[in-house]
């Protein structure tokens, strides 16, 4: 760990005034000093860890206010400095981005899938700028990369944790690599026994067609320069394991079927020389029919853009090609971050205008284009600074529930709200609730990030005043449909119509056997015809089998002829 290897990885791309280099230089002992003493669980001095970070940030081409951020990331939440003190000794920007890691550190996933996206979103809204969940992600992957040394219990959630949200999030900012990267270090931890099967099965494929894609790279090598492209760079790229196994799933464990175990990329200059090079390699090889993909024309809905090709290639084998420029590969690597590279080179405009718009079949992924498209309208690098506060889900509010789940609710939502996005009957016995641990009045609107308790009682009613405050749709009409219900039992009534002989005593009768029953009696009324009496009696039942019975009770009063039943 040496300031100056973090120093010359920053100098790879951009210069750094005097006064940027000294202010990586205090952070850089600052840090030390802060976890001076303390050791990660494999031993080695805690430190290292926030380098590590610090050193991905780098290589990601963020700025300095980042990279300083990223060496005191842990420092407010594991010593004895506070947020303030960051605040004072390196100003108000690192301390803002400190303070989102540290807040977003704070979120913990176990598991529940279905609320995975709700938890990407909360982690969103809780940084408040894209550059905070670039220092995660980049504190994540050396996280995942130290993860033999944890206890196995903690190994899972970690690992888990990444692959349903860090690796996800990493995808949907464009950063295809390093989504991939993440997948794969965790996978071994979640799937051991895959992870085995596949290392045993696939190494010496892997191998075996290492060398005959070197082959390939001669032969394609020549003919590329014999058509005037020099491309920057061939190599064979070997499929991931985490995504190989996806694959199998799909493929039945069919090895052979997997065209794409190892491809060949080749990086060339320009766009047109990426459809030239295409072109050569089907002069060469004919292409399997359906497995052209065009990424380029149309890219993935996160930005990838590439040409792939699988062809039947030397000895007949099906060899899958991937071409692109050093722009697309620098963006696969780096996605969003690379939008805030080529903004200090250019103006962030030129770039971004230059971007083809990006199909979002999926509507999960709108929030990063509506990210892109804030940025393309942008004029200077202030502007641009602003664009990476991540407020457009500002409209949205994620709370967490005491098992860790987070609900989505919209803005201005209050415990009623979120009691009903819960469950109907949790909504409808709800009678308090608390927030962070502290009792709150139901009408009070939760924030992005409160743990909220709902607190119950069992055939508790909803109150008609929570339409008053309630925010939405759901709650509003659960609580009309509580209230209706409740209101339609009360007049919900059995009006029972008995035919009987005239005698004295059988209205007593009657009415004995009824509130016997214990059964409230809401009305009598009796007609006397020609010959027999006709009563209709209107009694508080609502419940079908005890209307049944008594109806046999009444006809075996003596003198009654029949009795009939009406809902009323
Ligand atoms: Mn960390």
């Amino acid at each position: 760990m040496d300031v100056k290897a973090l120093l010359k990885e920053i100098q790879k791309n951009r210069q750094l005034s005097q006064d940027e280099s000294s202010l990586i230089n205090r952070a850089f002992s600052f840090a030390q000093r802060a976890h001076q003493g303390q050791k990660r669980k494999s031993g080695e001095p805690y430190f290292n860890h926030s380098y590590n970070t610090a050193l991905k940030i780098a290589e990601w081409k963020l700025d300095s206010p980042t990279i300083v951020a990223s060496l005191l990331h842990d420092v407010a939440e594991d010593t004895q400095y506070g947020i303030t003190q960051i605040k004072n000794e390196f100003g108000e920007e690192v301390a803002f981005l400190v303070d989102g890691v540290t807040k977003v550190g704070k979120l913990k996933y176990r598991g529940a899938e279905a609320k995975a996206e709700n938890l990407r979103k909360l982690i969103i809204v809780l940084s408040k700028d894209i550059r905070v969940i670039l220092i995660k992600l980049a504190d994540r992957l050396h996280n995942i990369k130290t993860l033999g040394a944890l206890p196995p219990q903690k190994q899972k959630r970690i690992a888990l944790e990444t692959y349903d949200i860090y690796a996800p999030l990493a995808y949907r900012l464009g950063m295809n690599n390093l989504a991939g990267e993440l997948e794969d270090l965790a996978f071994p931890y979640l799937y051991p026994e895959e992870y085995k099967w596949i290392i045993e099965n696939v190494k010496e494929k892997y191998e075996e067609r290492q060398r005959y894609l070197e082959k390939v790279k001669i032969v394609i090598l020549k003919k590329l320069e014999e058509a005037g492209i020099k491309p920057i760079n061939i190599d064979a790229r070997a499929k991931r394991h985490s995504s190989l196994y996806k694959k199998l799933l799909r493929q039945n464990m069919n090895l052979e079927q997997v065209y794409d175990l190892v491809a060949l990329r080749i990086i060339v200059k320009t766009v047109e020389d990426c459809y030239a090079t295409l072109g050569i390699i089907h002069q060469l090889w004919p292409p399997l029919p359906g497995r052209i993909k065009d990424y380029i024309a149309l890219p993935k809905p996160n930005g990838y853009k590439s040409l792939h090709t699988t062809v039947f290639c030397l000895e007949n084998k099906p060899t899958e090609f991937q071409i692109r420029t050093q722009e697309m590969h620098d963006e696969d690597e780096s996605g969003i971050a690379a939008y805030w590279a080529y903004s200090q080179l250019k103006s962030a405009k030129d770039y971004l205008l230059k971007q083809k718009s990006v199909f979002a079949e999926k509507n999960e992924l709108n929030w990063v284009n509506q990210l892109k498209e804030w940025q393309k309208g942008i004029t200077n690098p202030e502007e641009f600074i602003q664009s990476l506060k991540t407020d457009f889900f500002k409209d949205r509010i994620f709370a967490i529930t005491p098992k860790g789940e987070v609900i989505d609710l919209s803005a201005g939502s209050t415990s009623v709200d979120f009691a009903y996005a819960i469950h109907t009957e949790i909504g409808n016995q709800c009678i308090g609730a608390k927030i962070n641990g502290k009792i709150t009045p139901l009408d009070y609107p939760i924030q992005s990030g409160d743990l909220v308790e709902i607190l119950i009682q069992k055939s508790k009613k909803p109150s008609e005043s929570w339409l008053e405050f309630v925010k939405t749709n759901r709650a509003k009409k659960e609580i009309k449909s509580a209230l209706k219900d409740s209101l339609l039992r009360r007049i919900k009534e059995t009006e029972f119509r008995i035919v009987g002989e005239d005698r004295v005593g059988l209205l007593k009768d009657i009415s004995s056997i009824i509130s016997k029953s214990k059964i409230n009696i809401s009305k009598i009324d009796m007609l006397k015809t020609a010959h027999f009496p006709h009563i209709k009696i209107r009694c508080d039942i609502k419940d079908k089998e005890k209307t049944e019975r008594l109806i046999l009770k009444i006809k075996n009063v003596q003198g009654v002829k029949e009795v009939s039943c009406k809902q009323i």
